[in-house]
């Protein structure tokens, strides 16, 4: 990093989603200083936290869109990185279901477009085979797209661990830095919250579904897009649900999307959704009765037994649908590209379904692009390709928790019962790189607090762990930060 009166880096990243993580973490491999603005009090926080978690194998994207290159791509990539980086992941397979001859037709279709986009052994299989794999699907299913390079991921945990080995790799992340103010002094860009600047030479815009207004804030006079929030609500079964569905089921796609999906998730729960709903507040996550309804009839329209009274949590998520001059949201791409009005910024804007999936290739090619942009990339001798190790105590055998005990009694101490996660955990996910100030942060890098109880019985404990390791007053802990203390009054 070059150091001036004023601290400048050669790349500044807004937006710490899964597309602003993957660039950092693929910029991370190179000598070049890097630092990530992100909003929100954590990383992860947009899109990113609440999706269906699904690495789709690539047939929906239109022939010839980077959407379609990036998606294939990326998928491709997730193994692999899903191991680097130590997430869990599971390729099991999509199953997009048809009902009727006009449906197996579109089938058809989207076999096509996958054969053209890149996609590995599709096949069409009829209502035995599926019946087969899928004892639960509706009995009018009549045959189904099968692909099974299609998987599930953690994507809270993804984008985490990203930004974890970002992080270990040198790559500065400020959270709670919501970019209000883009100027070029002197040809370098200064970026500001109103209290802090930040400045670099280059500038890469991925701020999700704020990515149009940042893109007018940088510059961008007459941006080409603007953004559609589309919000999409979500029910998540108790595990004991989980073996309702071995593979992620779609029913065939409309012009609103890929509809209501019903799958595994990598934690053994179940997972139904999403709606598709544009609303006005781009940061409204609410979820509403009419959209669970809706939730409720798509799922019981794949799999008509689907235990609806077995949801442990309730959540939604908003898309951000990138809308062109000609307001044709169903012809729409990623807005990945080098700006011409304003040298030196690079969109990686509008990135909605399937960006997750995408997020492995998104990143590289932002690299390349950068490097088009004339940022000098040589590799670092001391790229670390993982991140700090994790133990997950719920998945281990007697022989190896008993070794963890042995080595740190705090995994002998089991803090949240319904998802088995021990104190060593929470200690590590506050001390580790990016580490846990509030109660949803421990959740996210440990899962306690997502079970059934819904953190009734682990969250005081968890708040008297968070106090100790950060040295502060339990009256401090927030749930997710600002203003969500947990305690009010005094501490005896
Ligand atoms: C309902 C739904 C279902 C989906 N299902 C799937 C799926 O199954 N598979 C798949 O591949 N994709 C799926 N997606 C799409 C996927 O979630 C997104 O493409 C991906 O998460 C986008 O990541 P991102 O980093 O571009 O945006 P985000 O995750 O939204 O991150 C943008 C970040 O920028 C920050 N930011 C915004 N403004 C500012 C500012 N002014 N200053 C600083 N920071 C700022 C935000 O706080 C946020 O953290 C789904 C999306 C939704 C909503």
């Amino acid at each position: 990093m070059e150091t001036t009166e004023k601290m400048k880096y050669d790349v500044c990243i807004i937006g710490a989603g899964i597309t602003g993580a993957m660039t950092a973490r693929k910029l991370a491999k190179y000598n070049v200083s890097v630092i990530v603005l992100e909003a929100a009090d954590d990383v992860a926080m947009g899109a990113t936290k609440a999706n269906s978690a699904i690495v789709h194998a690539g047939f929906d994207a239109e022939c010839g869109t980077i959407k379609a290159r990036l998606n294939v791509r990326g998928c491709a990539m997730m193994p692999e990185e899903a191991k680097e980086l130590d997430v869990p992941y599971k390729m099991c397979g999509s199953l997009v279901c048809a009902y009727s001859d006009a449906e197996i037709k579109h089938l058809e279709t989207l076999y096509a477009r996958g054969v053209e986009n890149g996609v590995p052994d599709l096949k069409i299989i009829g209502q035995k085979e599926l019946r087969e794999m899928e004892p639960h699907i509706s009995e009018e299913a009549v045959a189904a797209l099968w692909a099974p390079t299609a998987g599930i991921v953690c994507p809270y945990e993804l984008c985490i661990a990203a930004c974890e080995n970002a992080s270990i790799n040198g790559v500065v992340f400020k959270t709670n830095f919501r970019v209000c103010d883009i100027r070029k002094e002197d040809g370098i860009f200064a970026v500001s919250n109103g209290t802090e600047t930040v400045y670099a030479s280059y500038l890469v815009n991925a701020a999700g579904v704020h990515s149009d207004e940042i893109a007018i804030l940088a510059g961008e006079a007459n941006f080409p897009m603007h953004i559609i929030p589309r919000r999409g609500e979500y029910m998540l079964l108790d595990r004991s649900e989980g073996n309702t569905a071995s593979h992620v089921l779609f029913s065939c796609p409309s012009a609103n999307g890929k509809g209501i999906l019903v799958s595994p998730t990598v934690d053994g729960n179940l997972i139904l959704g999403p709606t598709a709903k544009a609303i006005d507040d781009r940061d409204d996550t609410a979820t509403t009765s009419s959209g669970l309804e809706e939730v409720q009839r798509g799922a019981k329209h794949l799999v008509p037994g689907v235990n609806t009274r077995a949801v442990i949590t309730q959540f939604s998520g908003v898309r951000p649908t990138p809308v062109g001059a000609d307001g044709d949201i169903t012809k729409s791409d990623f807005c990945i590209f080098i700006s011409k009005a304003v040298s030196g910024l690079l969109h990686l804007a509008g990135i909605e379904s399937p960006g997750l999936a995408s997020s492995p290739a998104t990143g590289e090619y932002a690299v390349a692009l950068l490097a088009e942009m004339g940022l000098v990339l040589t590799e670092k001798e001391t790229y670390q390709k993982g991140r700090p190790e994790k133990i997950r105590f719920r998945e281990l055998d007697d022989a190896e928790r008993a070794a963890v005990i042995a080595k740190n009694p705090l995994y002998g101490k089991i803090i949240c019962r319904c998802e088995t996660v021990t104190e060593g955990e929470i200690v590590d996910a506050i001390h580790r790189p990016l580490g846990a100030r509030d109660l949803d942060m421990v959740k996210r890098r440990t899962r306690a607090g997502m079970g059934r109880c819904g953190a009734g019985f682990c969250s005081p404990r968890t708040v008297e762990i968070l106090a100790r390791e950060l040295g502060v007053p339990m009256t401090e802990i927030t749930k997710c930060g600002g203003n969500s203390v947990i305690l009010n009054g005094g501490e005896k």
